[in-house]
């Protein structure tokens, strides 16, 4: 247990689109002696912390003894205004715009977007050490999903000195289909909301066209931070993650090149994964679940989205369904005339 304290944390920042599994494949991941998990840790400013939501554990934020240990250690207790500063600091540096500037390592932003993107790291670099202090884990998984906040953070280069961590991407893939009919189906409460969550206590719902676009712009920017960025980067298909979870969490962590002795996967069988209570912040209200949940595909999309909206996705994200496979096993529209 304490063999990562006071090490240099490695930091697997899972990216990918929301209704993708992250909440559950970061748990998975959590779950692995010498990992823990922290859930979507860019929500933290944002909204963890001022509406004081409940963590993974079940706790508030507040009354949460292992983020309370977290925050002591990392920036002497969770000072509002250094919460702020990290919110900013995300505006100027970890947003989509910044994404060509990250990708030159920071070079050609200018000295003063240089400076504002070391701090950055700087600040999650005492967060992340922290973590893995507290928690003895030597692997820290972050869920927070968007592509431009796992560059910020993983970029090296001239002017940006050395944060303390390193970071590898999971980019975890769901068809983009079934990702657009979860989007339109469900409206989810957000149980970590607090009592006056107001407009944030329901999942936003966005049209299936929109989230299939939107899913193609961020896997476009995963791909492109994959061949340029040289952070290391690992695709998962949700689907494979589901269907043979053992083989998939095998291969992951042996392409992240973290050694699995026998026995780290024991949490995970052949159809189910037994999970305890994580710290893990934001996210899906999956993330309260523990005990032994089963493993099985949501899949629902196959039967249920209409063919005109399942068109509509399809040709929205052409590229991406053949180079991931999702054209293979599955009844495709064009051969398929009754689905699609
Ligand atoms: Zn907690």
């Amino acid at each position: 247990m304490t063999e990562g304290v006071g090490a240099r944390p490695r930091v697997i920042y899972l990216g990918g689109f929301g209704r993708s599994g992250s909440t559950l494949l970061e748990r998975m991941l959590g779950a692995v002696p010498g990992w823990v998990n922290v859930g979507e840790l860019v929500d933290l400013p944002r909204s963890v912390l001022p509406d004081d939501e409940r963590c993974g554990c079940g706790e508030r934020f507040s009354s949460c003894a292992f983020w309370s240990e977290v925050g002591r250690r990392a920036y002497a207790g969770w000072d509002t205004d250094r919460l702020r500063r990290l919110a900013d600091l995300r505006t100027e540096v970890a947003r989509q715009r910044q994404v060509p500037m990250l990708l030159r390592a920071g070079r050609t932003g200018g000295r003063r977007l240089t400076e504002a993107l070391g701090d950055y790291q700087q600040d999650y670099g005492r967060l992340y050490r922290a973590v893995a202090e507290v928690s003895g884990a030597s692997y820290v998984v972050d869920a927070s999903k968007g592509p431009a906040q796992g560059l910020a953070l993983g970029v090296r280069g001239p002017g940006l000195a050395d944060p303390g961590f390193d970071l590898s991407f999971v980019n975890l893939v769901r068809d983009p289909r079934g990702v657009a009919y979860s989007w339109s189906r469900r409206r989810h409460a957000r149980p970590q909301a607090g009592a006056d969550g107001g407009a944030r206590a329901t999942m936003w719902s966005p049209g299936v066209a929109r989230s299939a676009a939107e899913w193609a712009a961020l896997q476009s920017e995963m791909a492109l931070i994959g061949r340029v960025s040289g952070i290391p980067m690992v695709r998962v298909r949700y689907e494979d993650l589901m269907a043979e979870p053992r083989a998939a969490m095998t291969s992951m962590l042996t392409t992240l090149g973290a050694r699995a002795a026998a026995g780290d996967l024991a949490h995970v069988g052949d159809h189910d994964v037994t999970l305890t209570a994580s710290h893990g912040l934001s996210g899906n209200p999956g993330r309260f679940e523990h005990g032994t949940l089963d493993l099985r595909p949501d899949d629902e999309w196959r039967r249920a989205l209409p063919a005109g909206e399942r068109r509509l996705v399809t040709a929205a994200t052409l590229p991406w369904l053949q180079a991931y496979g999702y054209l293979r096993a599955s009844a495709s529209p064009t051969t398929a005339p009754t689905q699609g």
